[in-house]
């Protein structure tokens, strides 16, 4: 296993692949170790990398993982495959915002996709939570721009940190849920519903 995530952080460094921070990964492999989580959602697979860690946190988590794409799904599955995890990861090829899960509830949904569809996200997939669930975001300070928008030249990304910032304020005056902020890889969220009694991480 260790080969194959060294193998994977090689091509994702090679192939301008982005994954996410150790700090973050370890942040959410211990949510789901302490909070015996056994439903997963990722929005966002990339090549797997984040998936067959979080699949790694416990012995029984199932993980459901959406990547749009090609490229990118074939080469998370090969991973999964080469994981011997395939029975407990799912990979599916669509457009998050697309997708229907058929009535599907998980215990944790990990949002790392488009920075700029974050409240989409939020809004569509808080569906699908089970009851005790959180949700929980990456890429919350978008390597470090969000808090120094000033220096940032590019219009496109200007728009991203734009969306980063709107997102947070909807996610700190949402009435349904409270949301814990963590100064821990690129920035992560942790949200949930108020009023449900939950293990904390912390
Ligand atoms: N979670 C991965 C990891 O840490 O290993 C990294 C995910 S990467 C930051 C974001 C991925 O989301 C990209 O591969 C991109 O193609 C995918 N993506 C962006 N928008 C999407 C959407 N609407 N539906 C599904 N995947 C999307």
């Amino acid at each position: 296993m260790k080969e194959l995530i060294l193998e994977m952080e090689r091509y994702a460094g090679q192939n301008n692949v982005p994954i996410i921070e150790l700090d973050s990964i370890k942040f959410i492999m211990k949510y789901i170790k302490l909070n015996k989580v056994s439903k997963v959602l990722e929005i966002g697979t990339a090549i797997g990398y984040s998936a067959i860690l979080m699949a790694n946190a416990n012995s029984f988590v199932e993980i459901t993982t959406i990547e749009k794409d090609e490229k990118r799904y074939k080469e998370a599955v090969k991973n999964v495959n080469k994981s011997g995890l395939d029975k407990r990861i799912e990979v599916v090829y669509n457009d998050a915002l697309e997708v229907n899960l058929k009535g599907a509830k998980y215990d944790l949904i990990f949002i790392d996709a488009a920075k700029g569809q974050y409240i989409k996200y939020f809004e569509k997939f808080s569906n699908y939570l089970n009851k005790g669930g959180v949700i929980i975001t990456d890429n919350l300070k978008f390597h470090g721009l969000v808090k120094n928008k000033d220096f940032v030249k590019s219009k496109n990304v200007k728009g991203i940190v734009d969306r980063i910032e709107r997102y947070i304020d909807y996610l700190k005056t949402n009435k349904e849920y409270i949301t814990k902020f963590y100064d821990i890889g690129d920035g992560i969220s942790v949200s949930f519903r108020r009023n449900e009694k939950r293990e904390d991480i912390d």
